[in-house]
């Protein structure tokens, strides 16, 4: 039987830069996959149908809840986000480690409905550093930022409830900042792969093998 690949949740605030972290990791190692998620926000300049999300508007969102598509859904600054489970049970069933990037809302129900899916929390530095961001990215308007702070405070004590954190540093004090908790993000996706109870079939047939 193939293995069956392994679930790493990926959350933090808005802004921490959890989805450059998760982006990095994908172009440095395609055996990670990431599961693309529904929403029913308008597509970004540069955003792909299908790639980056499916892009669906209220209907079809709502069609996909009372369908019990959804392996978890959240409302998330005014729009709608959810996580397909086919998606989900496609990746791991083809033996795919599988990234959601997804809001804390949803990261919770996972990690709570899933014992063996690892939480990992995407933390920035400071709230100065954080509010840095979000304008740096020049998406959002004053208002959405002002939301986005806003919910902040309660996503971070959220936090104790995951497996890992990485802390995100401010590239003007750590140049390779996002390279660094790229590479942190891999070595939890490593350190996962390398439990024993990842390595049962491998041991047994070394076992067998042994014996004859
Ligand atoms: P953005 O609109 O900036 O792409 O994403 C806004 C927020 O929605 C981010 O925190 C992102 O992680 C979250 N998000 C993206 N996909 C999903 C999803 O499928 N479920 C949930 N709960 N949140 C999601």
């Amino acid at each position: 039987m193939a293995r069956r690949g392994n679930l790493f949740v990926v959350s933090g605030p808005a802004g921490a830069g959890k989805s450059e972290i998760v982006k990095t990791v994908l172009r440095k190692h395609p055996d990670v996959r990431l599961s693309v998620s529904c929403t029913t926000r308008a597509p970004r300049p540069g955003e792909v149908d299908g790639v980056s999300y499916h892009f669906v508007d209220d209907a079809r969102f709502d069609e996909l809840v009372a369908e019990g598509a959804f392996y978890e859904w959240a409302h998330v600054h005014q729009n709608r986000y959810g996580t397909l489970k086919s998606a989900v049970q496609k990746g791991l069933d083809d033996g795919h480690d599988l990234i959601l990037e997804i809001d804390v809302q949803g990261c919770l129900q996972v990690l709570e409905q899933n014992p063996d899916a690892v939480g990992v929390f995407v933390c920035p530095p400071s709230r100065e550093n954080l509010e840095k961001r979000l304008r740096h990215r020049g998406t959002e308007t004053e208002e959405s930022i002002r939301v986005r702070l806003g919910n902040v405070a309660g996503e971070v004590a959220t936090a104790y409830r995951y497996d890992y954190v990485i802390i995100h540093q401010d590239w003007a004090d750590v140049p390779n900042a996002l390279e660094i908790a790229a590479d942190e993000l891999y070595a939890i996706i490593t350190a996962r792969r390398l439990e024993r109870r990842n390595r049962i079939e491998f041991l047994d047939a070394l076992t067998a093998s042994l014996k004859k």
